[in-house]
């Protein structure tokens, strides 16, 4: 396992968890703890839970679990327009597994899916391109959601479908960036934060600058970080030794793998397909202005929003949660998904209530996979 055991090794990780120790304490010290550490990307709260790193470190520091997980944070409103999209008679829905059982106001895709509509999972969008050559009487639309990490392959599938000449493909675009909601996130006067670790994927694609005000502008540290044990408990470190130095830096500890101005062919098929919302709905952060991407006009033929006359009304009254679901409060780090009264009784994986639970990269889902249920007693 070359490349992959070096960064689980045992020895170092000790090493690196005693330096934490000695930073903690000597910020506790100057300034009590603890230390609040966002963790933006439902990938690291993952690795988190699964290698027990919470555990691990030191008391004195708290990870705050991000907004990080695409899938947790699309809107139910967005969902219903999907399945409305989906009951089409013509259409073939396509969609990557994690959506198919978000939770709608009413339904999920799923359930539209044992009512009768064509709903499929594709690996890639280019499957639905493909589907959409093979099927001339069907529209072939595809679900496309995610951060900068997913958007440049649907911008390819939309470059391919136009080369191509297709006109039975288009994309229900729900693409989202990152910074805007971090940018909320520091706006927001509840929030407790001191430092972030950032995005590994999302930076392969946008580098690291994009991320400079947050240092610039709110004094807070950001360590983009891989996600091997080694590479969070590493970014942490540098998070809080800039905190002891006094300094607030942006910090690329995945320089392996993210480079600093990002991955120039993807940008520039992003550049080519989209342009930014004035503002997008996040569920259970509402509107932030300029966080979505919409089809740009030259595009307009593979845009299912035109195409279906669905568009988006912005500014927005943010949708109430499902009674009880308390994802908004998680998403902010307000509470810990334990304490939702919902976690583990009316919200499981099986039957989720909300979308938390849900994705892959759900807080939610990981401390329920992880074992967090049987050390955290949900609150009365
Ligand atoms: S347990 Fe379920 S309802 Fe509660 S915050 Fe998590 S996903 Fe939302």
């Amino acid at each position: 396992m070359k490349y992959v055991s070096e960064f689980r090794d045992p020895a170092a990780a000790q090493g690196v968890l005693s330096a934490i120790a000695r930073a903690a304490d000597a910020i506790g010290a100057t300034r009590g703890n603890p230390v609040h550490i966002m963790e933006i990307c439902g990938g690291h709260t993952h690795a988190i839970f699964r290698y027990g790193l919470d555990r691990m470190v030191h008391d004195g520091i708290e990870f705050i679990h991000g907004p990080g997980c695409p899938v947790c944070v699309l809107p139910m409103r967005r969902v219903d327009e999907c399945i409305q999209i989906a009951r089409h008679p013509r259409v073939i829905l396509t969609t990557f597994g994690d959506a198919m059982r978000v939770p709608g106001t009413r339904t999920s895709l799923m359930q539209a899916k044992a009512e009768g509509c064509d709903i499929r999972v594709v690996y890639s969008p280019l499957d639905a391109v493909e589907l959409a050559r093979r099927n001339p009487t069907r529209d072939v639309v595809f679900f496309g959601l995610g951060f900068e990490t997913t958007t440049p392959s649907t911008a390819l599938s939309i470059q391919q479908a136009a080369r191509d000449g297709l006109t039975n493909f288009s994309v229900f675009c729900n693409h989202i960036t990152v910074p805007p909601p971090i940018k909320a996130l520091l706006d927001d006067p509840h929030m407790e934060l001191d430092g972030f670790v950032g995005p590994g994927h999302v930076s392969m694609v946008i580098g690291i600058h994009p991320y400079d005000f947050i240092a610039r502008d709110y004094g807070k540290p950001l360590v983009v970080a891989g996600f091997e044990p080694l590479d969070i408990l590493q970014s942490v470190l540098m998070v809080l030794d800039q905190i002891c130095d006094g300094r607030a830096e942006i910090e690329n500890q995945y320089a392996r793998v993210v480079p600093e101005h990002g991955n120039k062919v993807s940008l520039a098929a992003i550049d080519d397909v989209y342009e930014t919302r004035p503002s997008f709905e996040w569920r259970g952060l509402g509107e932030i202005d300029a966080s979505g991407l919409r089809i740009r006009s030259k595009y307009a033929a593979f845009d299912a929003e035109e195409k279906f006359g669905i568009g988006y009304a912005t500014a927005r009254e943010p949708q109430a949660e499902a009674e009880g679901c308390a994802c908004g409060a998680v998403m902010t780090g307000r509470i810990k998904p334990p304490q939702c009264p919902q976690f583990g009784k009316g919200c499981t994986p099986e039957m989720p209530l909300g979308a938390l639970m849900v994705s892959s990269e759900g807080a939610c889902a990981a401390y329920w996979q992880f074992g967090r249920a049987r050390i955290t007693e949900p609150a009365a």
